[in-house]
């Protein structure tokens, strides 16, 4: 049998019933839950997937494909009640389809939306969060700055000066995801008066706002960096009230560690569908690969990896339902799973021999993306030293 990108991307339609969620986590949600996550999962499937192969290779964000998320209803997962995993398994899905879309909308609830609903004021939720639900309006989230990544909780260095009628904002931030196409930038400053980290809503219309694509970039090629320069003016309603310090950042990072552990999950079922379907339908030595036992031990490995990977989100959705989830919890999903994430995409690149290396295969589009959700959102390592200081009570960070 030949094999084209396209049949491994359809599953040949010889495997249809075949479902990457091997615990069957779908099977927790209400019935209307299931229905909902099934129509997520299928568009994706039929919209998203293949679709995405093209933008990633033209480092493009198709914004036709952003305005369908939010018709979904993607934009207001986090104000709609859903359950902690109904929303993970949405996330996954996404995740599984491309990486890229998943982390818009990822970072778009819990970031974006997350932080305006919990710490603005009644103006600023009632100006932008219609439209924000929608997701017809998008926001970026600038925290990191070119000399401060790691060490951006004590490096902060953007100001915030109070003037006469506001604050003057200057500085830098790098790497901020939709910092060129947003509507409005939350922006992460320190105060000059008491150096305190405060936020602040901007438009991005605001002159002294000035943001350059970072290009080109190896993973997540479809989420839009950015390079940004501030220095502007702004009247005193543009301050989120309820950010006063450094653990009002902390608070939202928390929930969006968790959120890429789901996209770990949704990146591993894409690989264990890539792979599998590969293996069935190439044929080698005359018969298929997923005949041979080290193929197999390779999907064994996948699955395995996927497998403990789902199962600690399902705990992690329980921990947060309970309101019990630490931060050393949320670090350990992060870099635990996105490790995990790492050998899986190595594993399924290798079963594809050299169709491992064609964007049109997927595989490489994936381990290309995972690369970037392992360094986001604090790196490895990082997270390791959050929850080691959790373990130990000792801080090991310098
Ligand atoms: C694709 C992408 C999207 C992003 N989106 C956003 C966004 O929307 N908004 C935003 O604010 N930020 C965003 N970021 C920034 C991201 O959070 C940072 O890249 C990350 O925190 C690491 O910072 P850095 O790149 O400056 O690396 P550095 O801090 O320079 O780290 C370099 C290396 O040194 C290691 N290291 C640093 N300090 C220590 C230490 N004490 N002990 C051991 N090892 C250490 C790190 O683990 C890493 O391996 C994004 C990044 C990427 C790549």
């Amino acid at each position: 049998m030949t094999h084209t990108a396209a049949e491994t991307a359809s599953d040949g339609g010889h495997h249809t019933d075949w479902h990457p969620d091997l615990l069957r986590l779908a099977d927790r949600l209400t019935a209307e839950g299931q229905e909902r996550l099934q129509r997520i999962e299928q568009y994706a499937q039929q919209h998203l997937r293949r679709q995405s192969i093209e933008a990633w290779n033209q480092e493009r964000l198709p914004m036709p494909m952003v305005e369908a998320l939010g018709e979904l209803g993607l934009g207001e997962l986090v104000l709609d009640g859903s359950s902690q995993l109904f929303q993970g398994l949405v996330h996954a899905a996404l995740a599984r389809a491309d990486l890229s879309l998943s982390s818009v909308v990822g970072i778009h609830n819990e970031l974006i939306v997350g932080t305006v609903e919990n710490l603005g004021s009644a103006e600023q939720r009632e100006q932008w969060l219609p439209r924000l639900r929608s997701l017809q309006a998008r926001g970026a989230f600038c925290l990191t700055e070119p000399e401060h990544g790691s060490d951006i909780a004590g490096g902060l260095a953007t100001t915030a000066e109070p003037t006469a009628d506001g604050w003057r904002i200057r500085g830098a931030k790098r790497w901020i995801g939709l910092g060129t196409v947003a509507d409005i930038a939350l922006i992460w400053a320190r105060s000059t008066d008491d150096g305190q980290i405060l936020c602040f809503l901007v438009p991005t219309s605001t002159p002294g706002y000035s943001a350059r694509l970072i290009t080109p970039k190896t993973g997540l090629r479809i989420m839009q960096n950015a390079e940004i320069d501030l220095d502007l003016t702004v009247g005193p309603e543009a301050q989120l009230p309820g950010a006063r310090s450094f653990a009002s950042v902390s608070h939202g990072l928390r929930s969006s560690r968790a959120w890429v552990g789901w996209q770990a999950v949704g990146a591993q079922q894409a690989l264990l569908d890539i792979a599998r379907s590969y293996a069935l339908d190439r044929q080698q030595f005359g018969r298929p690969l997923g005949s041979f036992q080290l193929i197999q031990s390779a999907l064994a490995t996948i699955a395995g990896n996927l497998t403990v990977s789902a199962a600690f989100m399902a705990e992690t959705a329980r921990l947060q339902e309970e309101n019990r989830l630490t931060m050393g919890h949320a670090s350990m999903a992060k870099a635990t799973l996105t490790r995990l994430a790492r050998e899986s995409a190595a594993t399924a690149r290798e079963v594809l021999g050299g169709n491992g290396l064609l964007s049109e295969y997927e595989a490489a589009k994936v381990a290309a993306d995972v690369e970037a959700i392992y360094t986001y959102e604090g790196t490895y390592s990082i997270n390791q030293l959050i929850l080691g200081r959790e373990l130990t009570g000792v801080s090991a960070f310098v």
